[in-house]
């Protein structure tokens, strides 16, 4: 590169205009020691500048010889960031679907240390939004103003082995709380799909597994400790003031910082899971016996097939245990799924790179990440992906036992963007048959759109919270929900139907009065749920 400069240089200088000519002329005679024409010392520094100039590039043009045998073939690295500054956090969400960069990460060790961090946003009126793990795959936590993360308050309190309640620091991660119930004989009643959230990000968003007679996870919360930017630590269960405290068992982090919570635990139990593979017909006839018979249950849907994968986990039975071994081997099983990826690597890159060694080593959900990559809008490759995933399962049928933690866990995949519905589908006794529906409107739609949807389409069930700010929020004992996913809604019509559903007024009026200042806020919950400007100013 040097190189090249210095001859371009020297080029323009060789075929400059007869006046530079003499000037080049002159610079050699001054270098001499013949007489010089030149008549102030200014000219003569001048010319001695450009001498020296010239000797300098000359050396490095000697000293650049001979190239580095492999010079020609070294490829450019491209910066692609520049270095972040030493004090600037990265920080984004599990599918990193969503990324902030932010200088102020406060990691308070006590609630002392979180009170008075809340104290001082409040204060200075900035902000400091509470950020769990953040796992939410619409980035609800995250906020470039500034957050707040309790991972140094993850200590279990107390055990309660008699009443089956753990109270604990609401920086815990699930999966932690789990281990240390564990030597009590206790567990959680349910599970969502991974298990790394924090406790308290847990709770705040009404997180759920499935089981029409099991609730979501805010529902265990009996109480907790909430601080607050304005009204400091405020300790909250249905007896001390049962309004605030169904309100902020599902606050969405927008009325406090949960920083205690304790929380009702069931017995440590094992589980049967039975996976088959059914069909539309056969759902609609057994589902609503289904739904009040299996204490989890679960359909995975398959665009483009006839395919309802059901998942169905029970305490092993006293009278039958059933035979725990699937027909196929895990090989067998994956064998076409492979033949596929190693096909469309043909198809979609050069021969040489259709040879990935990795291949056998990958699970299902890898290899159908991979094989979605290729080409992900295009339909008749998804269609191809989500027929070789029927017939996985079809080769997966059969059963599994093991404690309840590990069998509702659920390998999701990789990156998704994920939109979820929840939606009031009757009662145990009298389902309304409404998220059949759903999924068969939904499918056409899919069908009828050309849209590349890949597989599975995830549709759970839960029974109903007391927390107002759920979308599974009920009066109605027995009611049940479905929850499944769902494409984005217009900003307006959102708003409406939020305002139809939740009560915002109460949400909004308790926000005013905790967090006038809008510290805990975000500009998604400012959307969801807007507020007029702070009613009175900090002092
Ligand atoms: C692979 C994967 C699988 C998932 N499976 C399921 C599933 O099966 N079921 C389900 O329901 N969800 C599921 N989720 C979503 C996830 O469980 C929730 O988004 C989760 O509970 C968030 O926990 P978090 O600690 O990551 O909180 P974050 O995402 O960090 O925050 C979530 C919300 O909680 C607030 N918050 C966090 N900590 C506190 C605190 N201490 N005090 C007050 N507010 C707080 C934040 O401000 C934010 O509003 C899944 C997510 C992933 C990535």
């Amino acid at each position: 590169m040097r190189h090249l400069l210095l001859s371009r240089l020297l080029l323009r200088r060789s075929s400059a205009p007869p006046s530079s000519h003499h000037n080049h002329l002159t610079l050699l005679r001054a270098l001499s020691s013949a007489p010089s024409p030149i008549s102030s010392d200014a000219e003569l520094r001048k010319y001695a500048g450009y001498a020296l100039l010239l000797l300098g590039c000359g050396a490095a043009t000697y000293y650049s010889f001979p190239f580095p045998a492999d010079a020609l073939h070294k490829k450019a690295v491209p910066f692609k960031y520049a270095p972040l500054p030493e004090d600037l956090h990265a920080v984004s969400n599990w599918s990193g679907t969503h990324e902030v960069h932010t200088r102020v990460l406060l990691q308070p060790d006590s609630v002392e240390a979180l009170q008075d961090a809340l104290a001082a946003a409040h204060k200075e009126r900035r902000k400091l939004r509470p950020l769990g793990s953040g796992l939410s795959p619409n980035g609800l936590a995250l906020t470039r103003a500034g957050m707040v993360n309790l991972a140094l308050m993850d200590k279990v309190l107390d055990v309660d082995v008699k009443k089956k309640t753990v109270t604990v620091q609401a920086g815990i991660r699930v999966a932690e709380l789990v281990d240390a119930l564990r030597e009590h004989g206790l567990t959680l009643q349910n599970f969502a799909s991974i298990r790394e959230q924090q406790v308290g990000g847990f709770t705040q968003v009404g997180a759920h597994g499935t089981g029409a007679r099991l609730p979501p996870v805010d529902e265990q919360v009996i109480s907790m400790k909430l601080v607050t930017p304005a009204k400091g630590t405020i300790e909250l269960s249905k007896e001390k003031d049962p309004e605030l405290f169904y309100l902020a068992r599902c606050g969405l982090g927008g009325l406090g910082v949960v920083a205690e919570v304790t929380l009702q635990c069931v017995e440590r139990h094992q589980l049967v899971e039975h996976t088959f593979v059914s069909n539309a017909d056969e759902v609609k006839k057994n589902h609503k016996k289904w739904l009040s018979e299996n204490k989890h249950i679960k359909y995975l849907w398959i665009p483009y097939t006839d395919t309802i994968v059901v998942v169905q986990c029970n305490p092993p039975s006293k009278w039958r245990t059933p035979k725990l071994t699937s027909k196929y081997g895990k090989d067998e099983a994956l064998q076409h799924v492979r033949d596929l990826y190693h096909q469309s690597l043909k198809k979609y890159r050069t021969e040489a790179e259709s040879n990935d060694p990795e291949i056998d080593t990958l699970s299902f959900t890898e290899l159908r990440d991979r094989l979605l990559a290729l080409d992900p809008l295009d339909k008749e490759h998804v269609i191809r992906i989500n027929k070789a995933e029927a017939e996985y399962w079809k080769k997966s049928e059969g059963y599994r036992m093991g404690w309840s933690d590990e069998i509702l866990g659920f390998d999701c995949g990789g990156q998704q963007w994920v939109s979820e519905i929840c939606f009031l589908t009757g009662s145990l006794a009298k389902p309304t048959m409404k998220d059949l529906d759903y999924m068969e409107n939904l499918l056409q739609l899919i069908e009828k759109e050309d849209i590349p949807a890949p597989a599975p389409i995830e549709q759970r069930w839960t029974a109903r919270s007391k927390s107002s700010m759920s979308p599974a929020s009920s009066s109605e004992e027995d009611a049940i929900f479905s929850w499944v996913p769902k494409d984005k809604d217009e900003l307006a019509e959102l708003q409406a139907r939020l305002g139809k559903r939740f009560p915002v007024d109460a949400y909004n009026k308790a926000r005013m009065e905790l967090d006038p200042n809008k510290v805990l806020s975000n500009a998604k919950l400012e959307k969801l749920f807007p507020v007029l400007e702070p009613v009175h100013q900090a002092k």
